[in-house]
């Protein structure tokens, strides 16, 4: 990996949601554009070797800093010496930035309702994309599905509400649907894949999803990213190729 790829930024905060999960914001240098759901590259020195991770941002492409969500992965050569992670320290951050989780991608259907699932950290995309005003612009309706373990899980709830308060003002077309997976008390607790089969993902969203006018994105587990995609396919909808299509994907392990 060249180092000249890479500028140095340094940390500006940090905090931390939990044991295991844990935010960080550094400084953007001014080169450094991208479209919202893409990812950076960003890179930690482990002994003399530059490590380095894929992170979405979480960040909107107008915010000056730039925020991303981490889990610490258990023996992780990567999250187990970012955990540790404090204002000050400073990261490695590509100069570009990478992927096509973007809504710029969609074509056809042409954009009426937008459903964003995520589980765990793969919420970061759609934060950064419901911070941009054209999301809000460009749907009647957007659905944020955010799929966690446990309800301590569920990092960035206050900030959600922020977002379409202050993104969706006057959009009456959001709805926020959290999932906790093993609370059996949660409205909603079942996997996506069987929330999607029984219809109570619809339910909770007031919608269906129409091969005709549905934007799926997926982000998370990869095994999610599997079974909710197939479970999609058996509904009708097609994986987005060339603009055409109503499902996008980004894996994050
Ligand atoms: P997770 O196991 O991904 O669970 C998050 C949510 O996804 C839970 O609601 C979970 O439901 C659900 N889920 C899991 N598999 C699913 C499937 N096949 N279909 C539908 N939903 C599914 O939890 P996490 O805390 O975000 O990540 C767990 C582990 O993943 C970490 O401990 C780490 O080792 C690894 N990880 C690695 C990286 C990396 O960069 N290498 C990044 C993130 C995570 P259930 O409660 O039913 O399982």
């Amino acid at each position: 990996m060249s180092i000249e790829k890479f500028t140095l930024e340094k940390v500006l905060s940090v905090h931390r949601w939990t044991n295991t999960l844990f935010s960080f914001i550094m400084t953007r240098p001014a080169h450094f554009k991208f479209t919202a759901g893409q990812f950076a590259r960003i890179g930690l020195k482990v002994g003399d070797e530059l490590v380095v991770r894929a992170y979405s941002v979480v960040s909107s492409p107008f915010d000056e800093t730039l925020e991303f969500f981490s889990i610490v992965v258990p023996d992780g050569a990567f999250t187990s010496n970012l955990q540790h992670l404090q204002v000050g320290d400073e990261l490695y951050l590509e100069k570009i930035p990478y992927g096509f989780l973007t809504l710029a991608r969609y074509q056809l259907p042409a954009p009426h309702d937008l459903w964003l699932l995520a589980t765990g950290t793969g919420l970061a995309p759609f934060l950064s994309m419901l911070q941009d005003f054209e999301t809000w612009t460009k749907y009647q309706h957007i659905y944020l599905v955010y799929s966690v373990r446990t309800e301590a899980e569920l990092a960035y709830v206050d900030k959600i509400h922020e977002i379409a308060e202050t993104f969706g003002e006057g959009h009456t077309g959001f709805k926020f649907i959290p999932i906790i997976t093993r609370d059996p008390q949660a409205d909603l607790h079942d996997r996506l894949p069987i929330l999607i089969a029984n219809g109570e993902l619809e339910q909770a969203a007031g919608s269906v999803l129409n091969p005709e006018t549905s934007h799926v994105m997926l982000c998370g587990n990869p095994a999610m990213v599997d079974d909710t995609k197939e479970a999609l396919k058996a509904r009708g909808l097609s994986m987005n190729r060339r603009g055409e299509g109503n499902i996008a994907v980004e894996n994050y392990w």
